[in-house]
């Protein structure tokens, strides 16, 4: 459901930050992407919602082809992705229930059906019963379950997330990690960047390493 065939990613100022990228991933895997900073985890991440797109090389998401898909059909795309990036910052003037509810103000939904949704993946991560706070008043932990709240709300079947540990104490991604893999139990496809696989290595998921732009083991 997740193919990449050849896939380079070359930036505009030259820099190649991806190269030869071959993987596949399916249905209701659990895929951990490690690598050191720099090594091309975010660059990898952002192709699959078409934010970037590959210089060279196939990206398959359930079969269709996003490194040709015209700009018209990138929000279609996107529907079906829960995505936890680096960019996906919450709205701090707007309340907990406003931040996962925006998905859903943004496709349409009709709003009764919005609010049980927006409750039940409020309680999916942890936070029922938060939904009039303002995130400045949540801890570094909370922020990060209303991000991953807001990325499921639609009910996607593959999440992707960069390093959404990163900047949390311990104990904080540990419970981040065992969120991810709760819904990956329930069938959701994962693929999950991290610099500290460690977090992940009980249950024993798939690795994928990234070294300077280039695949270590696509086991
Ligand atoms: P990681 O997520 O593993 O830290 P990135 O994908 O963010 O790696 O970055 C890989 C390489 O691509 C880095 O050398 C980074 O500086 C470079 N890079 C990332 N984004 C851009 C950009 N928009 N323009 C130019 N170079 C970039
Ligand atoms: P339901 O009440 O429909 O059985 P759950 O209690 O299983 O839903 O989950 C509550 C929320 O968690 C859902 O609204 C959704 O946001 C998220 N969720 C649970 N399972 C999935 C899944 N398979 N795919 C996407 N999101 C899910």
């Amino acid at each position: 459901m997740i193919v990449f065939d050849s896939v380079a990613k070359r930036y505009p100022g030259g820099y190649t930050a991806l190269a030869g990228i071959s993987f596949e991933i399916r249905h209701g895997e659990l895929v951990v992407l490690s690598g050191h900073s720099g090594a091309g985890k975010s660059t990898l991440l952002k192709l699959i919602p078409a934010i970037e797109r590959p210089t060279a090389g196939t990206v398959l998401i359930n079969g269709q082809d996003v490194s040709r898909l015209p700009r018209r059909a990138i929000p279609y795309l996107r529907r079906n992705l829960g995505l936890v990036l680096q960019e996906s910052r919450l709205l701090f003037d707007r309340s907990v229930f406003d931040n996962v509810m925006l998905p859903l103000v943004i496709t349409g939904h009709p709003p009764g059906d919005a609010s049980k949704r927006v409750a039940a993946a409020l309680e999916r991560v942890g936070l029922a019963g938060r939904e009039k706070e303002l995130p400045a008043g949540l801890s570094g932990g909370e922020q990060q379950r209303v991000a991953i709240a807001r990325a499921i709300v639609n009910r996607p079947s593959i999440l992707i997330a960069d390093e959404p540990t990163a900047h949390l104490d311990p104990a904080y991604a540990t419970e981040i990690a065992d969120l991810f893999k709760s819904f990956n139990r329930a069938g959701v496809t994962v693929l999950i960047s991290t610099h500290d696989a460690s977090l992940f290595a009980e249950s024993a998921p798939r690795r994928l390493t990234l070294a300077k732009g280039q695949l270590l083991e696509a086991a």
